[in-house]
């Protein structure tokens, strides 16, 4: 995807180089593309240097080299305090926040660049650092959509960019919703280990789980007409009966929820939830 932008469509500055930024700034030094960057701990900018960056003394002078602007730090506690002392220079640039929050914490950051002339965009990186511009990763991003428009071809160079509407909390809420699937992923995963002891454990996931749940991950789409309630909710009991003295967290994490969306019946209105879902994604 990267190759098809020109140098000159990837310009921008990244300021914070955590593995997270350090790895957008690499993204976009592989386009070729002019890119500022600029960290808090200054010695972080020395590796990219060396692979093409421009390191600035300070986040002003990175962003006053381009007209789009990322920030990816730890937090908008951060975000702010990276942000705040350049808001002259960020005047009439797109700033772009990849940093992980709340969507009420995106619109509060919408609201400050609109009042200082600023065009925003709020975004969820869905990809681990060494995944950053790779195939099957994507960004979502949401906030002035005419922005968005004007940065998409250098967004491109870290992901595919997936625009999720006007409303700035839009991405952090999608990439919330996804963060919250993954770790109900997790969660189960530690149940399942609990259940077949650590010392199997690593034979298991690599040779079973991993290739099992790539394959259910399909069923979260697809109609359960052949795999009815009653058949689920009595495999649900069976685990709930084997897995006594299994750490009562991941328990009450993984089943309390399944045992309500059954009981309810609501089970088998997911692939319809999921399709609403992926519509709004469209
Ligand atoms: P991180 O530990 O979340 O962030 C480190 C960065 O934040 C460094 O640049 C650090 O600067 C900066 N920082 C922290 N507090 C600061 C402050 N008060 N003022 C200025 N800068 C501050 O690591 P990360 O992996 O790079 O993550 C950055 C964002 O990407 C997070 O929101 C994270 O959720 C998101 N993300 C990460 C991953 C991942 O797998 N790593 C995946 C998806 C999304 P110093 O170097 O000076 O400490």
């Amino acid at each position: 995807m990267s190759q098809a932008n020109s140098a000159a469509e990837t310009s921008a500055a990244v300021l914070g180089l955590g593995p997270m930024g350090a790895a957008i700034a690499r993204a976009l030094i592989d386009t070729g593309g002019k890119v500022s960057v600029w960290n808090r701990s200054a010695a972080k900018t020395a590796p990219l240097s060396e692979a093409g960056a421009i390191a600035a003394a300070t986040a002003t002078e990175a962003v006053t080299a381009h007209p789009i602007v990322i920030v990816c730090v730890a937090d908008y506690a951060a975000a702010r305090s990276v942000v705040e002392p350049a808001t002259t220079a960020l005047a009439e640039k797109t700033l772009v926040n990849l940093t992980n929050g709340t969507p009420q914490q995106a619109r509060e950051l919408s609201a400050w660049a609109a009042a200082h002339n600023i065009d925003y965009l709020d975004g969820g990186i869905m990809a681990v650092p060494t995944g950053v511009g790779q195939p099957g990763s994507f960004v979502l991003y949401s906030g002035d959509e005419r922005a968005f428009a004007g940065a998409r071809r250098t967004l491109t160079a870290l992901g595919n960019a997936v625009y999720v509407g006007p409303d700035a909390g839009a991405a952090a809420n999608y990439d919330l919703a996804l963060l919250s699937a993954m770790y109900g992923m997790f969660a189960g995963t530690r149940h399942a280990v609990e259940l077949v002891g650590e010392d199997g454990a690593p034979q298991f996931i690599e040779q079973l789980l991993v290739p099992f749940l790539t394959a259910m991950a399909g069923a979260v789409t697809t109609d359960a007409s052949d795999s009815p309630l009653s058949m689920q909710a009595t495999a649900l009991a069976n685990i709930v009966a084997a897995s006594e003295g299994v750490h009562a967290a991941s328990q009450s994490h993984l089943i309390g929820p399944m045992h309500e969306i059954y009981a309810a019946g609501a089970g088998a209105q997911l692939p319809q939830i999921v399709r609403k879902l992926a519509a709004g994604l469209g």
